[in-house]
């Protein structure tokens, strides 16, 4: 069911709603962005909630990760516990007298009990719609709420079970699943919480979307036996039924579901090894969904456009590792240089604990690598040139058949050429891209075709010490002219 507004269209209301017990986990960060798309794309409201129903594993800091990493991937929350809004609080641990309310609803209508058996004897009854564990029928079900409370007054631990008295098959249509129903009787006596105070994810959360007017519950395939429960509590409480979309899991390579074993699970894993919010978001929108043709790259506000949910597959969603690099890599060759500056500092200043990393540095270390990085911790690889007097065994200074006559000759003649290079070109207002091509301009102005590879690879090793690194152009881009003829210098001298 839809909520209609006067003008008779359904308001989209769509909500994500995590536990703060761990770092925002990538799966859910997932089923944010596809209620989020939902919502966007439906003109609709997203709501952030956050489920800290199970207080001894809430924490503090993991909530203010959830609300890091949201902000950092731009799913910005329309109502929420820091936006605020109608249908607050948003978070479930200040929302106890809706819940109790609805408890008392219930106990008195008799439609909930008071269980007391101990734990153990419940350890494996606790119904499942999957019908994997005997359906618990409590043989306290009849017990009245005097009763109960006479037991609770004597210290009893009871807990608080819905009376399943339903023989019906319950069935809903799946956005993502299509028809799904599930044997009431499985189900048994679920629990619904722990104290009248202290309510259990099912119900809690029945009473939270239904309060906030969720009218699309979009979530990961593993609470689909959930929602039998949650709807005999909205018809127990009379509430509407929202719409349901059960995303599919998420699984690594082996095809076994996505775990720790797997490599990172969390968003804050993925920021802080310098993949960028644009890459990630672009890459979870591929996992369990497709645009339809060729085209891959989408930013959030272009997947608001073509994301819906009849897109969505059913079948496992696949990680893949290498496509998730792949991504990242497009999206940090489109960056425009200066905003990744401040990203990638505090990975080139990791790698180089002894130097200051100032923002030329990074910039100039940029200039050699944004073309080719995968994620932004691994930069530094090739700009260890610009930090370290390269190391490396005069052979390499060798290029095809040359003796060591032919590369000192090369070398004065580079060394020549690097004095001379107009000194305008290092001017700070002079992009690295300009000063680039006017080196290269000056260099093959002087070069003939024939002597370019036999004076231009003993400078560029002199330069970078390595087999394989940056062009000289580039390297002596980076360097300042002092730091050039000084190399090679030292590479004379070494020969
Ligand atoms: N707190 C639950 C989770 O993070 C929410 C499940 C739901 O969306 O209903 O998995």
């Amino acid at each position: 069911m839809t909520h209609s507004t006067s003008s008779g269209r359904g308001v989209i209301r769509t909500r994500i709603a995590p536990s703060p017990t761990g770092y925002l986990h990538i799966g859910n960060a997932r089923a944010a962005l596809f209620s989020y798309l939902y919502a966007k794309k439906h003109g609709g409201t997203f709501i952030l909630r956050i489920e800290d129903t199970d207080i001894a594993r809430s924490k503090k800091e993991y909530e203010d990760d959830i609300f890091r990493e949201f902000a950092w991937l731009g799913i910005h929350p329309d109502e929420g516990p820091e936006q605020g809004g109608p249908y607050g609080p948003y978070r479930d641990s200040e929302r106890g007298e809706s819940t109790r309310r609805a408890l008392e609803k219930l106990l008195n209508e008799k439609k909930a009990f008071y269980c007391f058996h101990e734990k153990s004897e419940l350890a494996a009854s606790e119904g499942s719609a999957e019908g994997k564990f005997e359906a618990h029928v409590c043989s306290y079900r009849e017990l009245s709420r005097a009763e109960a409370e006479a037991k609770i007054q004597n210290g009893e631990q009871g807990i608080i079970r819905f009376k399943n008295d339903s023989r019906e098959t319950i069935s809903f249509s799946d956005l993502v699943r299509g028809a799904v129903s599930f044997e009431a009787p499985l189900l048994g006596d679920f629990s619904l919480a722990r104290t009248i105070d202290q309510p259990l994810y099912n119900f809690a959360v029945t009473i939270d979307d239904a309060e906030m007017k969720i009218s699309h519950v979009i979530r990961g395939e593993d609470h689909i036996a959930n929602t039998p429960k949650q709807i005999l509590i909205q018809r127990a409480l009379g509430y509407p039924e929202p719409q349901w979309a059960h995303l599919p899991l998420i699984l690594g390579s082996d095809r076994a579901k996505l775990s720790k074993r797997h490599g990172a699970t969390s968003v804050k894993e993925f920021r802080e090894a310098g993949y960028l919010p644009e890459a990630l978001i672009n890459f979870l929108a591929f996992l369990g969904w497709n645009p339809g043709g060729d085209r891959e790259l989408f930013s959030l506000e272009e997947l608001a456009k073509e994301f819906d949910l009849d897109r969505v597959q059913k079948s496992g969603a696949i990680w893949n590792q290498e496509k998730l690099g792949w991504f990242n890599a497009e999206y940090i060759r489109r960056r425009d240089r200066v905003s990744l500056v401040p990203l990638a500092q505090p990975f080139l200043q990791q790698k180089f604990p002894d130097h200051i990393i100032s923002t030329n540095n990074v910039e100039a270390a940029l200039f050699l690598e944004q073309s080719r990085l995968v994620k932004l911790a691994d930069i530094g690889e090739e700009s260890a040139l610009l930090f370290r007097e390269p190391e490396y065994d005069t052979a390499l200074l060798r290029w095809k058949d040359m003796t060591d006559e032919d590369v000192r000759a090369a070398l004065h003649r580079a060394g020549d050429l690097v004095e001379t290079i107009p000194g305008k070109l290092f001017a700070d207002a002079v992009s690295f891209e300009d000063r680039r091509a006017g080196i290269e301009k000056h260099f093959f102005d002087a070069l003939g075709a024939g002597s370019k590879g036999k004076i231009l690879w003993p400078l560029r090793v002199a330069l970078s010490g390595k087999k394989a690194s940056p062009g000289p152009f580039e390297i002596i881009t980076v360097l300042n002219r002092e730091t050039a003829i000084h190399r090679i210098h030292r590479a004379i001298a070494k020969l």
